[in-house]
């Protein structure tokens, strides 16, 4: 019999703490998992999973104009935001009642309520009961994060973005990364006007710069509006309920909603990790390769150890969790090539080293590039250009980087990432025969 209550107790039902704890039970390990809201985590309920959702919705605007190019006699079409909203909380609903099921299934003791820690091996339920397990994983997720300065509590953030009542005439968003440019194409298709106001000079700091510039052509070009060199300093509510958007550099902004998408932070807040005395950095829970704390018997997986901020990371932090803690195989987690994707519109997906950073790394590189318009666009007279990008050592001529503006990216960058992660070079992309008429195909003419 063991001392404690359970083997495992995982505070957090997202992706990683999820994952962690079914294939821990799997191995035969007595769990538990707490959630203060709702199963799946922010991925599943507010982030990834109904973006994306949006992200289609979204581009059926462009999609219904080609089609009379294409032929079709496209009569003219209204969006109901309702409509798509609540279909997409409906399946929100649907996949939180899968995760919930994967968990009993593997017979995971859920708690439906905060947990907190009290000691190395104690945990607290809001609820007042305490729990005693061997080993605690911490897996609470980030939470955005949103600037202090006079009238912030008028904006929103991605938290609440799904469950508008009614869409805005005018958004204003704050920040340049993912969610701000995936949120600004998603507005724009609705009609309605967006402006992006960024404190620097620069969107999707990290991405290829190249490609970043073909983002901003093109949103540009859609009528998104930029704000550079804007960072917020105040919102003034008006009478009519709209609001006057400050930003350092120029006039105000009238908007109708303001989004803050000014990054996440490691969601720690008053879950008693100095009780335990678990050391943190830079806001975030430190950990070693097997995601161990400096207290041995906790651990942290995904965004809450702020390492790379994506849910396959999460997951695979998870399992390897699992595996080294209950599955007798130690396993760390291979950081290097993890792709990536913006779903802008057009979105844009990247692997390894963009050509600054290659050129940082390796001093000799080689770039190819195609630049190219798809042939759905030429015949449905869009003029949007898409960008492969390819960055090689020039010594082995080894590909480091592969970076892509186009449509279906994502869906060919995931492919193409597998060749990088393999260490291939130019040479045995080019041996590959072009599968034609493809966009893809354009990966192994590159020039
Ligand atoms: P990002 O880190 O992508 O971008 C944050 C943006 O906010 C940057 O432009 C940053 O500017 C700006 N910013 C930060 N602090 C302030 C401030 N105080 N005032 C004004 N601007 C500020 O964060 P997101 O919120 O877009 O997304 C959070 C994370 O979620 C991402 O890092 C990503 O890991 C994940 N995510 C992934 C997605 C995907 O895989 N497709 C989609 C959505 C989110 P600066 O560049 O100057 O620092």
């Amino acid at each position: 019999m063991s001392d404690y209550d359970f083997d495992l107790f995982v505070i957090g039902a997202g992706s990683g703490g999820v994952r962690a704890a079914r294939v821990s039970a799997s191995y035969g390990a007595k769990v538990a998992v707490a959630e203060e809201y709702r199963v799946g985590g922010t991925c599943v309920i507010r982030g990834c999973v109904p973006k994306k959702m949006l992200v289609y919705g979204a581009h059926f605007a462009e999609d219904l104009k080609d089609a009379r190019r294409f032929g079709w006699n496209v009569p003219d079409c209204t969006f109901d935001w309702n409509v798509l909203r609540d279909n997409v909380l409906a399946d929100v609903d649907r996949l939180e009642g899968l995760y919930t099921q994967t968990l009993d299934n593997n017979k995971v003791t859920v708690f439906r309520e905060r947990a907190t820690i009290e000691g190395p091996n104690t945990l607290r339920l809001a609820s007042g009961q305490t729990v005693t397990a061997k080993y605690i994983l911490v897996a609470t997720g980030a939470w955005p994060q949103v600037p202090d300065f006079p009238g912030a509590e008028h904006g929103i953030t991605s938290n609440e973005v799904f469950h508008l009542e009614t869409l805005p005439k005018r958004v204003v968003i704050f920040g340049g990364g993912y969610i701000a440019n995936e949120f600004a194409g998603i507005f724009n298709e609705f009609s309605c006007n967006v402006t992006l106001a960024v404190r620097g000079d620069q969107i999707l700091r990290g991405y290829d710069s190249q490609i970043v510039d073909r983002l901003l052509h093109i949103s540009l070009s859609k009528g998104i509006n930029f704000r550079f060199n804007a960072p917020p300093e105040r919102i003034e509510k008006l009478e009519d309920g709209s609001m006057l958007v400050h930003v350092g550099g120029g006039a105000p902004i009238p908007a109708d909603m303001v989004l803050f998408a000014t990054g996440r932070v490691p969601n720690v807040k008053g879950l008693g990790l100095d009780k335990a005395g678990v050391e943190m950095a830079r806001g975030a829970i430190k950990v070693d390769g097997y995601s161990k704390t400096n207290v041995d018997s906790i651990y942290a997986v995904g965004d809450v150890t702020d390492r790379i901020q994506l849910t396959p990371v999460a997951i695979r932090e998870g399992q390897a969790f699992a595996d080294t803690v209950f599955g007798g195989t130690p396993r760390t987690v291979d950081y290097g090539n993890v792709p990536s994707a913006v779903f802008s519109h057009p979105p844009i997906g990247a692997v390894g080293l963009s050509e600054g950073e290659a050129r940082n790394s390796y001093g000799n590189i080689k770039v190819y590039t195609s630049d190219f318009r798809p042939m759905k666009n030429v015949l449905a007279g869009r003029n949007e250009r898409s960008l492969y990008k390819m960055i090689c050592d020039a010594d082995s001529g080894k590909v480091v980087g592969l970076h892509m503006i186009s449509p279906d990216a994502p869906e060919i960058l995931q492919a193409a990432a597998i060749a990088v992660k393999a260490g291939l070079t130019k040479a045995d992309f080019d041996d590959t025969v072009a599968l034609h008429p493809s966009m893809a195909e354009e990966l192994v003419l590159m020039r």
